[in-house]
């Protein structure tokens, strides 16, 4: 068998395609959707990912602005700026690219944005609000791979999801959302014991882990749905996930190459919660 593998970036056109529509509606309606960026510093994968979301802010008619500052800022220059861009009308969503230098702490950076604004949903409440089943802006790459495995038509509910990894950002919350779709989750991390022995067991498996190649085809059941969030970059320069493709597409039924797979979700996720920011911007106006 041969799995079959699923196009991030087919997907993201799609999806894409039907927010477009979404923002000219809104536009008719006097709303422009806008997106601020900020990027601290020179880190070359910031830039390109920054690049990366303007331009997918574009292709969908968003406004996106870019506040780029130098490494030596204060964390509390940063903090005024995000106070400020909370107070300002015209701004729907706020990003905040990670990593940020280390004399910047990321939780109290995280925790200025205003909720109905961090359309990263990164922040606590909008944390807290997933895992009790309220409505919330979900983080992008969860959000990204649940809609993936959604759109292959099969039944998530009694399914055992295998996250490896528990990162704040994508490994804990993926498995959350999976949970809310009825899943039976298990995590696995560093510390865990006999990690094929868990993975074996996963009709989908999500990596989540930054390691080149970690999971082989002894990790994975004949037939499973296999998701590769890891983006590492090997000495020749390529680019690869964490889970080692060539092996695993003779055992997986689903499986996301690196790149095109994961990562053009995670930017079409934001796009579509900054879009929902807007909209939820414009019905508190009419409450008013
Ligand atoms: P983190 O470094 O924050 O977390 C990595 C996790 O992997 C940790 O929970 C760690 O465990 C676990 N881990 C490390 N080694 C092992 C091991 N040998 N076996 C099992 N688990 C292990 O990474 P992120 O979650 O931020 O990112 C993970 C990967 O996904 C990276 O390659 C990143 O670039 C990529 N990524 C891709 C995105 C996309 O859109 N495509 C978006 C975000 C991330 P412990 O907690 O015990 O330390």
């Amino acid at each position: 068998m041969t799995a079959q593998i699923i196009s991030g970036t087919e997907l993201a056109k799609e999806k894409r395609l039907q927010l477009a529509k979404e923002v000219e509606q809104l536009k008719k309606e006097g709303i422009e959707p806008g997106l601020t960026v900020i990027l601290v510093g020179d880190n070359p994968a910031s830039h390109s990912y920054v690049k990366g979301k303007q331009k997918a802010c574009a292709e969908v008619g968003i406004r996106s602005t870019l506040l780029a500052f130098p490494e030596t800022i204060t964390e509390s220059f940063l903090l005024e700026q995000i106070k400020q861009l909370n107070e300002d009308p015209s701004v729907h969503g706020i990003l905040v690219q990670l990593p940020l230098p280390s004399h910047i702490n990321e939780l109290k950076v995280i925790e200025t944005i205003a909720p109905e604004k961090d359309v990263d949903g990164f922040h606590p409440i909008n944390i807290g609000r997933m895992m009790v089943g309220q409505k919330a802006f979900l983080p992008c790459t969860p959000y990204g791979i649940l809609w993936m495995v959604q759109s292959l038509g099969v039944e998530i509910a009694g399914k055992h999801v295998v996250v490896v990894g528990r990162s704040n950002i994508v490994g804990k919350p993926v498995g959350q959302l999976f949970l809310r779709e009825h899943a039976t989750v298990t995590y696995c991390h560093s510390k865990t014991k006999n990690l094929a022995d868990l993975t074996r067991q996963a009709d989908i498996l999500i990596v989540a882990v930054g390691k080149a190649r970690l999971i082989g085809a002894e990790h994975v059941k004949k037939g499973a749905i296999v998701i590769d969030v890891g983006v590492n970059r090997l000495e020749d320069g390529k680019l690869c996930g964490d889970v080692n493709f060539e092996e695993v597409k003779e055992v997986a039924s689903y499986l996301t190459p690196v790149p095109k797979g994961v990562g053009p979700m995670t930017i079409t996720m934001l796009l579509h919660n900054t879009i929902e920011a807007a909209r939820e911007y414009a019905h508190r106006q009419v409450q008013r």
